[in-house]
């Protein structure tokens, strides 16, 4: 889908928040290149300029250089956009466990300013970035959005307070919201660098580097990887749906399928030997596992699919590939 080109998307005005960021800056530069008006706000505590460089001057494009923890700053951004696409916050759950406080000031403070600017500005529809963190301690496979656990971090509690704030946001203002519950997302754009990078990115560019990845555990946890085309996909018809049941929801985003890191490093090897051969025989090392991480993640997708009509192409294998060429021609 992400690759179409859709004339739904023409003359909307669409405010993305995190818009400097990995999945920020992949929505803002789909929506323009569907002739969408785009505002992003974005404080560049995680996101870069380099990501939003290449349509920084595009007639379409405005960007508000501010921070969610200031209503003003909020204020500022959402005035006249028909949607918003809230993506800023502070990920990472490790960063949660070192810094709760600021964690939450950004996530839940933050998320509590956009919410109300939102609804004060009249916007359609908010639709957020969600968790599947969300899931914490339950063991249940595969999620299904109604059953959840106890949250296991900091940063799972913000995500899951989120939702409360939406679903109050909707019953006593009549604000429409729809939650994106984000599995593992991966692809271009992501950050590599820093303690808190996420494990693709991490692990591509220590390949790339001829250094060894380690694993946290034994790599038989496993994750729900989601490519960042699905995840555009499901924005957009989260954005533009007119079911009538489809807003004032919280939908899993994922592929709907499981792999290992042990799995995961085996497919980046294997792609990332097209361009060096001697990448195939980097040992991976193993170190602890680490704290607030769940054994295994895996969604169902059955909501998305019957109320959105989400119908993701991308499986790993595919998304990889495309995220490897990517980082071959930006990190070599
Ligand atoms: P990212 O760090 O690349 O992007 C977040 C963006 O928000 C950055 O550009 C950052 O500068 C901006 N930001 C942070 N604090 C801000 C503030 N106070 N004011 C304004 N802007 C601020 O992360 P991402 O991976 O693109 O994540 C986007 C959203 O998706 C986040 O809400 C995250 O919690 C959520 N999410 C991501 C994943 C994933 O796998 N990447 C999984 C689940 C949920």
């Amino acid at each position: 889908m992400t690759h179409e080109i859709t004339d739904e998307l023409q003359g909307i005005k669409v405010l993305v928040t995190g818009g400097a960021g990995f999945i920020g800056s992949n929505l803002c530069e789909f929506l323009l290149n569907n002739n969408a008006i785009v505002h992003c706000l974005d404080n560049f505590a995680t996101g870069h300029r380099e990501n939003i460089s290449s349509f920084l001057n595009h007639p379409n494009f405005t960007l508000f250089t501010g921070d969610i923890r200031n209503l003003t700053d909020c204020k500022n951004a959402v005035s006249s956009m028909d949607y918003v696409l809230h993506q800023a916050a502070l990920g990472s759950v490790p960063r949660s466990i070192n810094d709760p406080i600021t964690t939450n000031e950004v996530n839940v403070s933050g998320f509590l300013n956009m919410l109300t600017a939102t609804r004060d500005e009249g916007v359609k529809r908010f639709v957020y970035a969600a968790s599947s963190s969300t899931y914490g301690d339950s063991t249940t496979l595969p999620k299904e959005e109604d059953i959840i656990g106890k949250p296991l971090s900091p940063y799972a509690i913000t995500k899951y307070v989120n939702e409360l704030y939406a679903n109050i946001f909707h019953k006593v203002y009549g604000v429409d919201t729809i939650g994106l519950r984000y599995f593992n997302v991966f692809g271009r754009k992501q950050d590599p660098n820093g303690a808190y990078a996420a494990v693709i990115p991490k692990f591509v560019k220590q390949l790339i580097d001829h250094q060894s990845p380690v694993i946290n555990g034994d790599g038989s946890f496993s994750r729900d990887f989601t490519y960042i085309d699905n995840v555009i996909e499901m924005n957009v018809k989260a954005m533009l749906s007119i079911h009538p049941d489809a807003a004032n929801n919280v939908y899993n985003v994922a592929y709907g399928e499981r792999t290992t890191l042990i799995e995961l490093l085996g497919i980046l090897k294997e792609e990332l030997a097209q361009y060096d051969t001697a990448i195939k025989d980097i040992e991976i090392q193993f170190g602890p596992e680490r704290v607030g991480d769940v054994p295994h993640s895996l969604a169902s997708i059955d909501k998305a699919k019957s109320l959105l009509g989400y119908a993701p192409v991308f499986d790993i294998k595919k998304g990889l590939q495309a995220s490897v060429d990517w980082y071959w021609e930006h990190l070599k």
